[in-house]
């Protein structure tokens, strides 16, 4: 019988979870609002069962107490079978980790050293998982990293122009949404493996974006570095930013770390450049023209990227969207790809409404894609992996 997998995506007020019955998705949902107005969404696939309702602020008040209030809800949808195993999301893993692995204490240690290098993802995505461990004690604990698909890519991509010595303790390019880039190219290795085969760039465009040089399934280069916080800009995020100007804002503007921080994860971006939304949709569909110059300066660095990982890649065969912003928005799309005829790139208009498979014309070199992402579908793949290797102490 095919393991029941708890898929889980812990961020710093929200528990984002999926649960599976072998491939079969079971249920899903998001605890959100932890620690302020704890809310649970959530909808059994199977039985039809939807909630969306407000928790007790004792049910929200921590990530164990949250967890604790899903389980009764979950064991009913399970009716007497248990969790196998939890699947986490994890969004670093260091030098150390280029694939997923069982979580024991010594684990939990290595990955508790990494939390300066991801303060607002890492303690948050370890909570979950003691939290996890608590709430299924029987259940293997199995940690997937955003980090580990680009492990392997050139070391002309992973430094950054300082002293060794920053490099040799980790001062590196790491690159996140490596669980998203692994779907994708799974994707690509099944329904078109010429493509996968080939010169891939995929444009991960959500709420966080980054986009990801390809080759042969291998990744060579992520907008994304040290942090999440570079290359594209993004929600709230700056994307790329000249470190002097951070020189500036502490030297001049006497900001403090946590003050800079707050300025770059959570003001800027779309949301700090219109000064409206951090919201794609909400910004397409203001007359505000300051919505029209964050979608402009966001639609050129996705040009300038693009430009640049086809340089790197000596050409590109396939081009992917994916993402929130990547998946629905035909405007984003449309712009990013006008006028790149001399890349190869020409896309259908109509196809691009229907923003389904191949938007591309025919006599387009390059390949363009539309693929919705499935990140907890690639944790419960591997965690399944890990179980039916047994690599797991006895
Ligand atoms: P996260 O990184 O939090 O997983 P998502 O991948 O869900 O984020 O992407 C969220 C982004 O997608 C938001 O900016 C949202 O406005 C945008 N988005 C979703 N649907 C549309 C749409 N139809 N048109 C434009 N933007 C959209």
């Amino acid at each position: 019988m095919a393991p029941v997998i708890l898929v889980l995506n812990s961020g710093s007020s929200s528990i984002k979870f999926s649960l599976y019955d072998g491939p079969a998705e079971q249920v899903t949902g998001q605890i959100s609002g932890l620690g302020a107005k704890p809310h649970l969404n959530l909808e059994a696939l199977l039985s039809g069962r939807k909630i969306d309702r407000a928790l007790d602020s004792t049910d929200g008040n921590s990530h164990g107490a949250a967890l604790g209030a899903l389980l009764p809800i979950l064991n009913e949808e399970l009716g007497g079978r248990s969790v196998a195993a939890v699947g986490h999301r994890v969004v670093h893993g260091g030098t150390k980790h280029d694939l997923p692995v069982h979580i024991t204490g010594a684990v939990m240690q290595e990955l508790r050293v990494l939390e300066p290098l991801a303060p607002l993802h890492q303690p948050h995505n370890l909570a979950g998982i003691e939290a996890a461990r608590a709430a299924f004690p029987g259940a293997e604990q199995v940690a997937c990293f955003d980090t580990a698909f680009h492990r392997k890519h050139p070391w002309v991509n992973d430094t950054f122009a300082l002293p060794r010595s920053f490099y040799d303790e980790g001062v590196r390019r790491y690159g996140f949404h490596g669980l998203s880039y692994e779907y994708i190219c799974e994707h690509l290795k099944k329904h078109t493996p010429d493509a996968y085969e080939g010169k891939v760039i995929v444009a991960h465009l959500g709420n966080g974006a980054s986009m990801c040089a390809i080759r042969a399934g291998q990744s060579i280069g992520s907008t994304m570095g040290f942090t999440a916080l570079d290359g594209l800009p993004m929600g709230t995020r700056c994307g790329q930013l000249d470190p002097g100007a951070i020189l500036y804002l502490m030297t001049t503007k006497g900001m403090s770390a946590d003050e800079i921080s707050d300025l770059l994860y959570k003001k800027s971006g779309l949301k700090g450049l219109s000064g409206l939304s951090q919201d794609m949709r909400t910004l397409s569909q203001s007359d505000d023209p300051r919505a029209a110059e964050a979608i402009e300066y966001y639609v050129f660095r996705v040009r300038r990227e693009l430009g640049a990982m086809a340089a790197v890649l000596s050409g590109v065969d396939t081009l992917v969207f994916t993402g929130g912003i990547g998946e629905n928005s035909a405007l984003i799309r449309d712009r990013v790809c006008a006028d790149q005829e001399w890349l190869g790139i020409q896309i259908d208009p109509a196809l691009n409404n229907a923003g389904d498979g191949t938007i591309s014309t025919q006599c387009s070199q390059v390949a363009v894609l539309v693929v919705p992402t499935n990140e907890e579908e690639m944790i419960r793949r591997h965690t399944e992996a890990l179980l039916a290797s047994h690599q797991f102490p006895a």
